[in-house]
């Protein structure tokens, strides 16, 4: 507890932060190792006494960094990014050191005062109208959750919440069926049961067809479901698909159902104007999440959830014990009423951090350098023979397979996957893959805060070296 000895520390860890950037691109962007192989390096006791800061802190080096993947290496193309930036660690530190709870007002008022201010910044940033308000929550699985509760709530009038489901008519979500999984997972959290979620049948561009969707309500109607909620998906997982915001919204308002937008990862692209389509008739949906934690170099976790009713959201989520009363309960925000923690993390700091230090000509600057990186990388797989797209890229994914004329799906598969382990072995690069329309399909996601063209034309240069051992291979 000794703030020199704290000084002295800090001071090694923002070296070795720093260090650990300069040096990132040695590292092996992913561990080659198996499972268990960390935790057996770690004693099964805990130490009874205190041991010295430099033991631990070898021992990190010697035995955890090594098992690390490093999500901040210009080589991580995987999943999507969790991209990070100096001002946003800078800003995670000053958090850390005041270990502040921000529940409610009184617990911390900048904290819940900046968010409410940082909320604004960031609806006029990406175009939202003023009917939206936002609110920070942990991710985006939490905010969809929130959402389909909040739903559950209003079209239950509360009974849900008060006297559970039994009696109840069946609701329905519906979603295409390439959303995320977190929509699977709250639906299920939410107790409305998996077998009510619909899938709505895509288009061949992976977007959801409206039409198949109006059928869809239409059959619950006749069904005696009560049809509760639509999540759209802007930018699916798999592919960065975008629904139409504007024919669903047009639906949701018919017939009387939540619209909630998940622009979990490509929310972000909406800071350019030349994306605002995607939004176009966003003031029909209800509800909408996007995450600064994924492209906008906000260290994880920050979620930015929007929403229109909030009295609703409160009435949804708010439980006022004796203990937590105060007197200006009525004058100011209390976060604690807006989602499903209590205890709340002060996210808003690194916002207000990385949107000055950056401002948001930056923020443009740096997500447009990866769509034009992107575009080149696309331009180069549509180029060669052995490639084949498989999606529409709509920003900063390419989601591609190799292929060669006579093959079978499955042989495209086995030789898609063996280039992509080849060129993760290589440690690298860190690719993944997912599956469309039942094909294998590496996704590259040119989205990490630090890479540049260098690093594009090293993955084609890695794919040019092992595209031919891969097509020997499978003859
Ligand atoms: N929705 C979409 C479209 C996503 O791509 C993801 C994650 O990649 C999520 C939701 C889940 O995000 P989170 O980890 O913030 O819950």
């Amino acid at each position: 507890h000794d703030p020199e000895e704290f000084r002295k520390r800090g001071y090694e860890m923002v070296d070795w932060i720093a260090d650990y950037f300069k040096d990132l691109e040695s590292l092996p962007v992913k561990p080659d190792i198996t499972p268990g192989l960390i935790k057996d390096k770690i004693p099964s006791d805990y130490p009874e006494e205190p041991e010295s800061f430099d033991q631990i802190f070898n021992d990190f080096k010697e035995n955890i960094l090594p098992g690390m993947t490093h999500w901040q290496h210009p080589g991580f193309m995987a999943y999507f990014p969790a991209n990070n930036s100096f001002p946003s660690i800078l800003a995670e530190m000053v958090t850390a050191g005041m270990g502040a709870q921000c529940m409610i007002w009184l617990t911390s008022p900048a904290a819940e005062e900046l968010e409410d201010r940082m909320m604004e910044w960031l609806r006029k940033a990406i175009g939202l109208p003023d009917s939206f308000t936002g609110v920070i929550q942990d991710t985006a699985s939490t905010a969809t959750l929130v959402a389909i509760l909040t739903a559950r709530e209003k079209f239950s009038h509360f009974g849900v919440s008060k006297s559970g489901f039994t009696g109840r008519e069946k609701f329905r979500v519906y979603s295409s069926d390439q959303v995320h999984s977190s929509i699977d997972k709250a639906v299920r959290i939410a107790g409305l049961g998996e077998d009510n979620l619909v899938r709505v049948p895509v288009n061949d561009d992976f977007s959801m067809d409206p039409e198949a969707l109006r059928q869809a309500i239409e059959e619950d109607l006749r069904s005696g479901y009560k049809p509760l909620c639509i999540v759209s998906a802007l930018g699916t997982t798999s592919s960065t698909a975008c629904d139409p915001i504007d024919a669903i919204g047009k639906l949701a308002k018919d017939y009387d159902i939540w619209h909630h937008v998940d622009a979990a990862y490509l929310g972000t692209a909406l800071i350019l104007e030349e994306y605002r389509y995607l939004i176009d008739g966003i003031e029909n949906a209800d509800s909408f999440v996007f995450n600064p934690h994924k492209w906008m170099m906000v260290n994880f976790d920050c979620s930015a959830y929007f929403v229109k009713d909030t009295e609703l959201l409160q009435k949804t989520f708010s439980v006022m014990p004796e203990y937590l009363k105060t007197d200006i309960d009525k004058q100011v925000k209390n976060y604690r009423d807006w989602g499903i923690q209590l205890g709340r993390r002060f996210r808003a700091l690194k916002l207000w951090f990385v949107l000055r230090s950056f401002g948001l000509a930056g923020i443009k600057k740096m997500i447009s350098g990866h769509i034009k990186m992107a575009d080149k990388f696309k331009n180069y797989i549509a180029r060669v023979g052995h490639y084949e797209i498989l999606a529409p890229v709509v920003a900063n994914l390419i989601c591609f397979r190799v292929i060669k004329l006579g093959w079978s799906d499955e042989q495209a598969d086995n030789a898609s996957r063996l280039l992509m382990q080849k060129i993760n072995n290589s440690g690298q690069f860190f690719l993944t893959h997912t599956r469309l329309k039942n094909k294998f399909a590496i996704r590259v996601v040119i989205g990490q805060t630090n890479v540049n063209e260098k690093h594009v034309e090293k993955l084609i240069s890695l794919m040019e070296e092992f595209v031919p051992e891969v097509l020997s291979e499978m003859d």
